[in-house]
């Protein structure tokens, strides 16, 4: 007989990952506690997808309220209450994490605060108490990466939790380094609210992971905007002096360096796992040189009973992927047949237009060995997008050549990351492009821009010359 643990379930984390997993656990009637070091609803809802949206949101009213011109309307001149967008933009954090506090209460998760480590592989020290669970699911997330010669202080060199507060003034200059997601985010962000925003990339190409030709349309969008980007291009160090950051930036092709001044810089190079004292080797727990817990399937890590999910398991870092995986692993541990075995995994890039992608690109769908066939369709020749006043983009198919099996979607365009659910049922029905193209879509919409995308892989578009 096995002794008796104080919870059925420990979860280390309440971001994402760990809320859902110990919701999902309660659920199914187990004893569950998460422990939580700072505030519940982890990077996602206090310093991730949550604030910027609520940022990006503001500055694209901006940014629409200065096009409403073009159709007679008029506002007078833009001012900004900073103060005021800050605490509009915290009270959204304030009331999600309180939300999920309140789902802990209801659903009986007993909410442990403090920094978790483990004991040995049963018992876990919260604060100055020791706890023991029959199954500890690891969910202790990512944090930014840092790059050796700039140094972040959160006030004119910062993070994206930095870049979260809204200095007032608007920086004038500003600098993001990296050209992933979360850079064109706050770039975007920023280039709305009246700086002049530079990108730069230290990979040939920008938002890795990206079909390729989506990736160029979104570029051509974003410096349409006024968002300069370079891509091989880094930045070796950033001085603070009185009339403003020097940074120097090299090309890495040609070996050239040159030193530019900004207001403020944005350090967005990446994130790391985190298991900063954890002690995971007291539980015998495998950490990658990486800092990853790896974990099967079914989450589990090398030690059967403890489990890792979301950003410290593995990539892609999204929230939808650790929400996913705490369930897998909740259910997992409660006998349930469940599996972490998504066909497909969407992206998002939350900028206006969206770069939102599903499936594979056109380069991974070759490198699997794949014939394949594409279909593009562009929103120039949507009437929804042109009542909208967001022309730019494209939505483009990826299907198999023989069987007309989907692949992948990836589109350019307003409310690309709501047209994805559509493709994502899709995938996950092994769904053909004819299944979309006989799928009625209303008019006029942005969703029917997908169908058009579909039949444009058969060349029967109906809204554009089929080449
Ligand atoms: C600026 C930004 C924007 C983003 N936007 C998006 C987006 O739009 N969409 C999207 O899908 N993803 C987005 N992400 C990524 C997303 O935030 C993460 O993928 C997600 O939060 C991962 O969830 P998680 O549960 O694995 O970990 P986290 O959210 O990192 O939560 C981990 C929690 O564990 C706690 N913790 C860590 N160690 C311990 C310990 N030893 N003891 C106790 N507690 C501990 C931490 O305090 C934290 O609350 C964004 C990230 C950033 C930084």
């Amino acid at each position: 007989m096995t002794k008796q643990m104080d919870f059925d379930v420990l979860v280390i984390g309440a971001g994402p990952g760990g809320y859902h997993a110990a919701i999902r656990a309660a659920q199914l009637g187990l004893k569950v506690a998460c422990a939580e070091r700072d505030s519940v609803g982890g990077v996602c809802l206090n310093v991730g997808c949550i604030p910027t949206k609520a940022l990006l949101h503001a500055g694209e009213q901006m940014a629409a309220a200065r096009h409403a011109a073009e159709f007679g309307l008029s506002f007078g001149e833009q001012t900004l209450d900073i103060a005021k967008l800050n605490g509009w933009k915290d009270g959204i954090v304030k009331k999600l994490t309180g939300g999920v506090s309140s789902l802990f209460k209801a659903n009986k998760v007993t909410h442990l605060k403090g920094h978790a480590s483990f004991v040995d592989e049963h018992t876990v020290k919260v604060g100055d108490q020791t706890y023991t669970a029959a199954n500890i699911i690891i969910a202790t997330g990512s944090e930014p990466a840092r790059l050796p010669g700039i140094e972040v202080d959160q006030e004119r060199i910062v993070d994206s939790t930095g870049a979260l507060v809204v200095p007032d003034p608007i920086p004038a200059r500003m600098l993001c380094v990296g050209g992933g997601v979360i850079s064109f985010e706050f770039a975007h962000v920023y280039n709305n609210l009246g700086s002049k925003v530079r990108i730069i990339e230290f990979l040939p190409t920008i938002i890795p992971g990206a079909d390729a030709d989506a990736a160029r349309e979104f570029g051509k969008a974003m410096k349409k905007q006024g968002i300069e980007f370079e891509t091989e291009t880094k930045a070796n160090s950033a001085v603070k002096k009185d009339d403003g950051i020097h940074v120097e930036i090299e090309n890495v092709k040609t070996g050239e360096k040159r030193v530019e001044v900004f207001d403020r810089v944005l350090v967005a190079v990446g994130r790391r796992p985190r298991t900063d004292g954890l002690n995971a080797q007291a539980a015998g727990v495998h950490v990658t040189d990486r800092g990853f817990i790896p974990a099967d399937a079914q989450q589990r890590t090398n030690v059967g009973h403890i489990y890792a999910i979301g950003d410290v398991a593995s990539n892609p870092m999204l929230a939808h992927k650790a929400m996913k995986e705490g369930l897998v692993a909740a259910e997992v541990i409660a006998g349930k047949p469940a599996a972490q075995d998504a066909v497909a995994i969407p992206g998002v890039v939350y900028t206006s237009p969206e770069l939102a992608w599903v499936g594979l690109t056109e380069a991974e769908a070759k490198e699997k060995g794949y014939e394949v066939k594409t279909g593009v369709f562009p929103l120039s020749a949507s009437g929804r997008a042109m009542t909208l006043q967001q022309t730019d983009g494209f939505v483009k198919m990826v299907v198999e050549k023989d069987t007309d099996l989907l692949l992948g979607v990836h589109i350019v365009g307003p409310h690309a990351s709501d047209m994805l659910g559509e493709a994502s049922l899709a995938l996950e029905m092994a769904a053909t492009a004819t299944d979309i193209a006989l799928t009625i879509h209303a008019h006029p919409t942005l969703g029917e821009t997908v169908l058009e995308a579909a039949e444009a892989v058969h060349k029967q578009a109906i809204h554009i010359m089929n080449r």
